[in-house]
């Protein structure tokens, strides 16, 4: 248990953080001259050739000194070479084999992706221990990497040592697991252990087509595991399961002092709970999960239609008899995803479902799609209300047969059948992000006497830019017991009150700043950000307490301790001064981040 000592200690420091809202350029410009700092290739204390040969071997040669695959670029953008990476960057699957690459090629006037100079292609747990203790003794700066999808840039930075889980990525389903020294007290339950490199789409083929279960996941099946669950992590059915995070059994961690602990409940309790939702990559290298399963729901289903208003006095009540009809009908475990409000009075419902048959869904939504047919100045695209059996649900081939261009595949040659991806998530291969905000909206906004408001905060953002409402990433309508397992996280409990997380983005094409030939276009990029800013203070006014998600939020994300974490953010401090007093891992706008210059080589106030 953590001392009373050490939280009164993580409240000091928060206290000693300025403003919350301290920008990055104001920190760096903050860092003494001389501060200590992590070093770079030709700094005094860069490891020697032979100290690197020494890691070498001490990960049995899985130590790769990266390339970029730019480099084909920088010497001749019309190259061949140059070509096939470009077409490559739309299959994640290709970005996700590459130390040096990304899923998001970068964020404008924020971070452009960076390879490390060396990466540990870690194979075992023992590699893992190698390379941080390396980094702690030499000085380096340390990133990790599994899925590679943050948005955020957390998975790479230049002049640094890589440790890249991809290659641990062992999935074993159990009957009855207990977490290690547990027995007391926990019952045996089914469950999935997950190597730290795995991806959530191999975890459903495994969990769900293999052995019939369900385990809560992403959306985006070539996300992480490891990244998602420490973020808290919610997919389309979270109205039901809860977060992601809440489903942790138990992991294997490496610590920064080299050490590999096992945190569960009854073992290292506080960096357990850290790691349900505390933030990715901030307490230590996770080298494997094991995550509850539940029964698999019978069926899934989608709803999709779009509804296009006339004007804009029709979108306006078009988008109030949505909220209406959501607040009476949709806010309970059996819905979750999408709807998109677009600017120009669109409509876009892509609501999935689970736990309902094909009668039981159109029932439900007979009334609104017969409500806005009979208005003359709405039209409405016919509605596709489908199930299928919940075991196909992550079935690639099975997707390809009965909803052909749902899915696409790694198309490379030898490339395994599991590795496919939602088309839907194409355009985030490889993107360019011009902008990205998100906030929780609290489920009072749903009373009746404040449909209105919501009605008229919805309709003057999309007035801006695009608003898609992700039901299922707040749990307000979930079950009693999900929503205690929420609040045993450190996530901001803004979201067990949410009954959605706004997301307000615009990207495009992969393209690098500087790279001729594919570079983004800065101009264009910069007008999308403003108006999404503008979109965002809309809902703002309506949510001013509704945080954001840390694994989906903006790169300038003010006051992000508390718009993360709320008032879990000194506990989680505490855990961070415990088993990382150093700050080996540093994640910009992680916890305890403070201490540290924007790109975590300097530590400020000279520590
Ligand atoms: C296209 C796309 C779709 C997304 N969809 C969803 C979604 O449906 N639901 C949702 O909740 N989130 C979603 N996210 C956000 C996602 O959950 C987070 O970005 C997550 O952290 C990604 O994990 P990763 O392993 O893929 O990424 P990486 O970039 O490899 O890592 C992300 C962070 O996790 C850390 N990390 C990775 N592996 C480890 C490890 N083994 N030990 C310690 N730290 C580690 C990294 O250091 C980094 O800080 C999406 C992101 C993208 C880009």
């Amino acid at each position: 248990m953590l001392s009373r000592r050490r939280l009164i200690q993580g409240a000091a420091i928060l206290s000693l953080v300025p403003s919350f809202a301290t920008t990055g350029s104001e920190r760096a410009a903050a860092a003494p001259v001389g501060a200590p700092s992590r070093v770079r290739p030709g700094d005094h204390g860069w490891p020697s050739s032979s100290e690197w040969e020494g890691l070498r071997q001490g990960v049995e040669g899985q130590l790769i000194a990266v390339q970029s695959p730019l480099d084909a670029c920088r010497a001749d953008p019309d190259s061949d070479a140059c070509r096939a990476l470009f077409k490559e960057l739309k299959n994640p699957y290709f970005i996700g084999d590459s130390p040096a690459l990304t899923q998001t090629c970068g964020w404008l006037d924020a971070w452009t992706a960076q390879p490390s100079v060396y990466a540990v292609a870690a194979r075992k747990t023992a590699h893992v221990v190698a390379a941080v203790n390396f980094a702690r003794e030499k000085n380096l700066r340390l990133v990790v990497k599994g899925g590679g999808h943050s948005y955020l840039g957390a998975s790479n930075a230049a002049d640094s040592l890589l440790i890249w889980t991809r290659a641990m990525n062992q999935i074993t389903v159990h009957d009855a697991f207990v977490a290690q020294g547990c027995a007391a007290s926990q019952a045996p339950q089914p469950a999935v252990t997950v190597g730290a490199g795995a991806i959530w789409m191999h975890a459903y083929e495994a969990v769900t087509t293999g052995a019939g279960r369900y385990v809560q996941g992403g959306g985006c099946g070539t996300v992480g595991v490891a990244g998602l669950v420490q973020g808290g992590g919610f997919g389309s059915y979270s109205k039901q399961f809860g977060a992601a995070g809440a489903s942790l059994l138990e992991a294997e961690i490496v610590t920064a002092d080299g050490v590999a602990r096992i945190a569960n409940a009854c073992s290292e309790p506080e960096l357990f709970w850290a790691l349900k939702g505390g933030g990715a990559g901030s307490f230590g290298v996770v080298t494997r999960l094991t995550l509850r399963t539940w029964d698999l729901p019978d069926t899934f289903g989608l709803v999709a239609t779009t509804i296009r208003a006339r004007s804009d006095e029709a979108y306006r009540r078009l988008l109030s008899g949505f909220v209406a009809f959501y607040a009476k009908a949709l806010c309970n475990p059996h819905w979750g995803e999408l709807a998109k409000l677009s600017p120009d009075n669109q409509l876009e419902i892509r609501m999935n479902f689970q736990g309902l048959d094909q009668a039981e869904a159109s029932a439900i939504w007979r009334p609104f799609l017969d409500w806005a047919a009979a208005q003359d100045d709405l039209t409405t695209t016919p509605a596709a209300i489908v199930a299928g059996p919940g075991r196909h649900r992550w079935d690639g081939s099975a997707l390809e047969a009965f909803a052909p261009g749902s899915v696409l595949f790694d198309d490379r040659p030898g490339a395994p059948a599991a590795n496919f991806f939602w088309s839907a998530n194409l355009a985030e291969a490889g993107h360019f992000i011009h902008g990205f905000e998100s906030l929780w909206a609290p489920t009072k906004l749903l009373e009746p006497e404040k449909w209105e408001v919501l009605t008229d905060a919805l309709m003057a953002a999309s007035r801006h830019w695009a608003v898609e409402l992700h039901f299922q990433k707040g749990l307000a309508g979930a079950p009693a017991e999900v929503l205690d397992a929420a609040r045993d996280t450190p996530m901001n409990p803004a979201v067990t009150d949410a009954f959605m997380l706004a997301i307000i983005a615009s990207e495009g094409p992969p393209a690098f700043p500087g790279l001729a030939g594919h570079a983004p276009n800065l101009a264009g990029a910069r007008r999308d950000a403003a108006r999404i800013e503008q979109a965002a203070a809309e809902l703002r006014k309506v949510a001013p307490e509704g945080g954001a998600y840390v694994a989906e939020s903006s790169y300038f994300q003010a006051d992000w301790q508390r718009a993360y974490w709320g008032a879990n953010y000194p506990r989680l401090l505490a855990v961070k001064q415990r088993y990382d007093p150093d700050g080996l891992f540093f994640i910009r706008h992680g916890v305890g981040s403070e201490e540290w210059s924007e790109d975590g080589f300097v530590r400020l106030g000279g520590r």
